[in-house]
């Protein structure tokens, strides 16, 4: 029996998500509560610029909320779809109804992330994987068109997909740790600072070598003290 990558089709040898919708999916699980919170910025008519430049007009009077920013910050919005993936997923598996916080903000975060860390057991397990998939890259894309018009795929090409750390040693002893990034249709990672190459057998590698945390003190290091 064949299987099929639930999201860009590809065949499969077993399982529901190939290893790149697998990893795909799990950054945009992580970058949605940045961009729940980014939405903020965005909620009324005209603030279409970045959220960091000085926009304040104070002689305007008060004008009403961008709907369509609303919905996807209201509970039953980027929240409630994740929470709906959530409660699918643990039902799925046996597990009991998740609780959930109050602020609709934490949420978001909470549900993205029990999504997140079970993206191994989704993608090898789960026969709805392609279609959360799907609804999690069109909620991204919806977020996407508020907070960046420009296409997310032009995006991608321009500025690269940011995959984790570069676990090379440096003559001195010390891990590079600058911020690896993905191009579309290069499967050779290569790191910006010191240049070691990452072919496709060394990503396994590479992620068990992952920091746990955001680690500052694996930033990239300039060299001089
Ligand atoms: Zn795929
Ligand atoms: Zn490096």
């Amino acid at each position: 029996m064949t299987h099929l990558c639930g999201l860009c089709e590809q065949q499969l040898e077993h399982g529901h998500l190939c290893p790149g919708c697998t990893r795909a999916t799990t950054q945009r699980l992580e970058r949605m509560p940045t961009l729940w919170n980014v939405l903020a910025a965005f909620l009324a008519p005209g603030s279409s610029g970045s959220p960091l430049a000085g926009r304040t007009r104070p002689a305007e009077a008060p004008l009403p909320v961008r709907e369509n920013v609303l919905t996807l910050r209201a509970a039953g919005g980027i929240a409630g779809i994740l929470e709906d993936w959530r409660a699918a997923m643990q039902a799925d598996r046996g597990w009991g109804p998740p609780a959930v916080p109050v602020d609709v903000g934490r949420r978001v975060t909470v549900a993205a992330r029990a999504l997140a860390i079970n993206m191994d057991w989704i993608a090898s397990d789960w026969p709805l994987a392609g279609q959360m998939a799907h609804e999690i890259r069109g909620l991204e894309r919806d977020v996407l068109t508020i907070v960046d018009p420009e296409d997310p795929d032009e995006r991608r090409h321009r500025y690269g997909t940011r995959i984790g750390y570069c676990v090379a040693a440096l003559p001195d002893g010390e891990v590079c740790g600058a911020v690896l990034r993905a191009y579309p249709g290069e499967a050779t990672l290569t790191c910006r600072w010191c240049a070691t190459a990452y072919q496709p057998k060394d990503y396994l590698m590479l992620r068990q070598l992952q920091p746990a945390a955001p680690a500052t003190h694996l930033a990239p290091n300039p060299g001089v003290g």
